[in-house]
């Protein structure tokens, strides 16, 4: 049988150009990948293609990294973490490197966002304008970090040990090798907020880029080594998840995995990982709910409710999906996000005025297509978009729906597309009981003037963000990650330095 990767590979060779892009401007020389400092082709000298979403065109060919890479890649962090300068390097020099990484990427800030935009269809302006400046303060903001990696002095009492004194402390250490499996739609990004705390803490690492977008994953290893990170450090093996996802997450010298990616393969990892207890982070789907309370400010809630679901194609894990409308601007609202929705100009990400791009691949038009086709199925209604725009490339029309209901797999389901279901409600009373029962719990807005009303729903909405009157706000400094099925542990801010180390306590007799 197949792996659903090779099928996958083997659908797009089917359908897609075989010619490699004329477009790019990118050498259609096969790429490698990066073990201990040295640029390598997978050991099995197997390669698969890379696609421009927007034409369906190859880019070029990466090496289909497995098992034998991977071994590789985790004997080179192995060595580079128990012998190489990584740890022993001062704390300020280390945050100096990071630092140097992060000027480096800001200095190729137009390059990396051509690339990335190449690679997975985003418009170029979102590249520039997003990904990078956030993947660039991801790295300044965790070199701070390096110098406060602080343990606690703790004073002790030892009920058994009466008369007896003790200095007792704590020190917070490298968790170790860590094994980092990241996903496509926000390639540079994932591996920045996967690297950051990892690097900070002295971690070494194998990163699996996911492989639809492996382009700026490996060109950022290029970086990695220019900025001063030792060899070994940092270990990119692209290739396919079922393969070489699958040997690193059950990879015995590895200490921890850290996830992003759907709620299915993040339980797929569990199960590998609990053979020998290796720590995991998730960072899964969601199906997040939006609330506009009739006392919101309506005009700036439609557009935020059209930038929550229509921002990245709504290939985002928070994206705004449940769209829920109190019933005196049922309609108004429901207007307004489908007249910017029909404004939306859709295009290659290329395209200075391009504001939507193609899907990232041909495999999530059909997963996007199918849940429209379930909508109409199912009796939603809808009120504008649904289907395919054009027949070349991977675009979809962006997409309201109304007649939506719990139970239906448009409701239920994370679409990851630009579709959203529009939900009149009462009082936000008969909300909450449908969201308890959301299996996701990542991220949640509300939308009012009223201000205890917005702090009462944030404290009764179980998810590990709520926005207030804005959607998709991040920030190095704030954490994100989810309750229930959306994950374990946070990304970024303070916490996310815990799920990259552990904490040593030392006694000492006086
Ligand atoms: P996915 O299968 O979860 O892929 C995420 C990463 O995991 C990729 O690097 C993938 O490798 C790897 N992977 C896949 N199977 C694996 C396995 N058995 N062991 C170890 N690693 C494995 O996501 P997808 O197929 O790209 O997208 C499917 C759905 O996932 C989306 O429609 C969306 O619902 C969700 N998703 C969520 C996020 C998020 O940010 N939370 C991001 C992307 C997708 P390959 O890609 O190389 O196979
Ligand atoms: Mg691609």
């Amino acid at each position: 049988m197949k792996s659903k990767s090779t099928a996958k590979a083997a659908s797009k060779r089917i359908t897609s150009h075989p010619s490699t892009a004329s477009t790019n401007g990118n050498s259609p020389k096969p790429k490698k990948m990066l073990i201990g400092g040295r640029w390598v082709s997978a050991a099995s000298g197997k390669t698969f293609p890379t696609y421009n979403p927007a034409t369906g065109e190859i880019i070029c060919q990466i090496p289909e990294g497995d098992r034998p890479d991977i071994d590789a890649a985790v004997r080179s962090a192995r060595n580079a973490f128990e012998n190489g300068p990584w740890r022993r390097m001062s704390p300020s020099d280390r945050g100096k490197t990071l630092w140097r990484l992060a000027d480096l990427l800001e200095k190729h800030t137009e390059e990396f966002a051509r690339l990335e935009s190449l690679d997975n269809g985003k418009p170029l302006a979102v590249a520039r304008g997003a990904d990078l400046p956030l993947a660039v303060d991801l790295f300044r903001y965790m070199a701070g970090w390096c110098t406060k990696m602080l343990g606690n002095t703790i004073p002790i009492s030892v009920p058994y040990a009466p008369g007896e004194r003790f200095h007792a402390y704590t020190v917070r250490e490298p968790i170790g090798v860590v094994g980092q499996i990241i996903p496509w739609n926000f390639p540079l990004l994932m591996a920045a907020w996967k690297l950051g705390p990892a690097l900070a803490t002295s971690c070494t690492v194998v990163l699996k880029p996911a492989e639809q977008t492996p382009l700026t994953a490996l060109r950022l290893g290029e970086l990695i080594q220019e900025a001063g990170i030792p060899d070994g450090v940092v270990n990119i093996i692209t290739g396919f998840g079922e393969t070489a996802g699958a040997a690193l997450a059950a990879h015995p010298d590895v200490d921890k995995i850290a996830f992003t990616g759907s709620t299915e393969v993040g339980k797929i990892i569990v199960r590998a990982a609990a053979i020998d207890l290796k720590k995991v982070s998730l960072e899964l789907g969601g199906k997040s709910p939006n609330i506009i309370l009739a006392d919101a400010d309506i005009d700036s809630a439609i557009a935020g409710a059209a930038n929550a679901i229509f921002f990245n194609h709504g290939q985002c894990c928070c994206a705004g999906s449940r769209l829920y409308i109190q019933n005196k601007h049922f309609d108004k609202v429901v207007d307004g996000i489908a007249s910017a929705a029909r404004k939306i100009k859709v295009g290659p990400g290329d395209r200075p005025d391009t504001e939507m791009g193609p899907l990232v691949s041909e495999e999530q038009l059909h997963r996007v297509l199918g849940y429209m086709r379930a909508g109409d199925k199912e009796g939603a209604k809808t009120v504008v978009g649904g289907g395919r725009l054009g027949d070349s490339g991977y675009f979809v029309k962006p997409t309201v729906l109304t007649n939506t209901k719990p139970g239906m797999k448009v409701m239920d389901e994370e679409i990851f597309g630009p579709v959203v279901c529009a939900i009149p409600f009462n009082q936000v009373e008969d909300i909450l009981p449908i969201e308890s029962d959301n299996v996701y719990g990542l991220a949640a807005a509300v939308w009012t003037r009223d201000i205890s009303k917005a702090h009462r729903i944030a404290s009764e909405l179980r998810a590990g963000t709520v926005w207030v009157n804005c959607y998709n706000i991040f920030d190095s400094a704030l954490p994100f990650g989810g309750y229930k099925q959306s994950g374990w542990g946070r990304e970024m801010g303070a916490e996310v330095l815990d799920l990259y180390t552990q904490t040593k306590a030392v006694c000492v007799r006086l």
